[in-house]
């Protein structure tokens, strides 16, 4: 300040004595006033080259003042500093803020007053079926052309979550998208989505599941109830009754078979896959359940049918032995039951040149059409629905062999086709095989 005022005296006097010296004494005032005009020019000068400085607010260039303005450049630049440096870390922050929400499994899009998109994360573009970039500032309701979406905008009421078709990756495979307004600020909206394509999936699954296991228990109960009615109200001769109890003990047995492949699979679903601890002999697999197939050949075929174990060297595999033996013997009595009786059944373990160990069964059988075959191991699926019955199965046999098939690692597979047999297979990792 000071030095602000020795300047304008300064000034003020160099005018003076200027106008003293070139002319008379009256003009030594005016010198001070030109003096003075001089000084507020040249400040004003330097106020200007200040503002222009902060109008461009560049820290790292400030302008070469001294005095006052000199102070005042300095103390602007610590500022400008200070808010640069805030606004530094505030970007940082959304930065990481915007990242999260981009990895969110969910959709997020945020809608200005009027509906139209401001931010959009990818998730919620895809399952929109817009661009994140391209379409920012667009309405929203142009871009999600659903009735549903349209009439829930205009409602107003956003307190229930509403369900579209999603674009989906092909039209083949369409999705299902849960969308949920939630209003925020002033007048604006938080739009999320989510895919539920696989929960009503599961959903409708387990509800077919449920219709399924009560219409397959409600046969066999009706058919005992109607017998026992008809013991109660019919005086029956000793033949009709030994008859009458014989079919009552068939349709008790189809219940319990069915309850009993109902517990083994919600077993194999509900508890952690077998350890790698316990190594077995394939040949004594194979010899058990090849008996037991001989067995229920000879029960049910007349003539029975031509069991042959497939020879090769035997090998050790580990897993579960008792989901192993209800697989295989599951695979040989299919073969068994869709072979009519006097058929050809190969059965056998071999190693593969990959390490892998692999079950097979061949039969002689009818064969399978190919439209049938990628639904074969869903539950309840059958292609021969009568004989399936007639021979006590349940639908729920190759079911059982997938899910023992994949806790072991491995997988199953059918080659087949109509009148030319079918081969099942079931493959083991390496990891889970050793040889002998
Ligand atoms: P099921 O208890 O009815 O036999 P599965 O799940 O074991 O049920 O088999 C599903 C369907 O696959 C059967 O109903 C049958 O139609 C068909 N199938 C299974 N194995 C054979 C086979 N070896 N030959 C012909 N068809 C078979």
């Amino acid at each position: 300040m000071i030095r602000r005022l020795v300047e304008l005296l300064l000034l003020v006097f160099l005018g003076a004595v200027w106008g003293w010296y070139s002319a008379a004494a009256n003009w030594t005032l005016a010198g001070a006033l030109l003096g003075a005009v001089v000084w507020s020019i040249f400040d004003g000068l330097r106020a200007r080259h200040m503002l222009r400085w902060l109008n461009k607010a560049d820290v790292t260039r400030t302008p070469n003042l001294s005095g006052v303005w000199g102070d005042l450049i300095d103390r602007n630049r610590k500022i400008l500093k200070k808010l640069e440096k805030k606004a530094q870390s505030s970007d940082a922050r959304l930065e990481d803020f915007l990242a999260a929400i981009q990895a969110s499994p969910n959709g997020v899009v945020l809608l200005d007053a009027l509906g139209r998109i401001e931010w959009s994360n990818l998730t919620a573009a895809e399952h929109l079926g817009f661009d994140p970039q391209r379409d920012l500032g667009q309405y929203v309701r142009n871009m999600v052309r659903s009735p549903v979406f349209t009439a829930y905008m205009a409602s107003g009421d956003y307190n229930h979550e509403i369900q579209i078709d999603g674009p989906g990756p092909k039209p083949s495979q369409p999705t299902k998208i849960s969308l949920q307004i939630h209003p925020y600020g002033k007048k604006k909206k938080l739009l999320l989505s989510r895919d539920v394509t696989a929960v009503q999936l599961a959903d409708t699954m387990r509800r077919d599941f449920v219709a399924n296991v009560s219409h397959e228990i409600r046969t066999p109960l009706t058919v005992l109830s109607g017998f026992v009615e008809t013991m109660q109200s019919i005086p029956l001769d000793e033949s009709d009754r030994t008859r009458y109890l014989g079919l009552m003990s068939q349709q008790a047995q189809r219940m319990q078979t069915l309850v009993s492949d109902l517990l083994t699979l919600s077993r194999l679903e509900g508890s952690p896959s077998p350890g790698a601890g316990e190594w077995i002999d394939s040949q004594e697999l194979l010899t058990h359940v090849v008996q037991e197939a001989r067995g229920l050949s000879q029960a049910i075929a007349r003539p029975a049918h031509v069991i042959e174990i497939d020879e090769a060297p035997a090998f050790w595999v580990s897993g579960a032995k008792s989901e192993l033996l209800s697989a295989m013997s599951n695979l040989l009595s299919n073969a068994v039951r869709y072979t009519p009786g006097g058929g050809q059944i190969r059965a056998g373990w071999h190693l593969q040149s990959d390490g892998r160990g692999v079950f097979s069964v061949a039969d002689s059988g009818p064969g399978i059409a190919a439209e049938h075959l990628p639904r074969l191991t869903e539950r309840f699926y059958r292609v021969d629905r009568s004989r399936s019955r007639e021979t006590g199965g349940t639908g729920l046999g190759l079911a059982i062999v997938k899910h023992v098939a994949q806790r072991h690692g491995g997988q199953i597979q059918v080659e087949s086709s109509l009148g030319e047999g079918s081969t099942f297979h079931m493959a083991l990792p390496a990891s889970r095989v050793r040889a002998r």
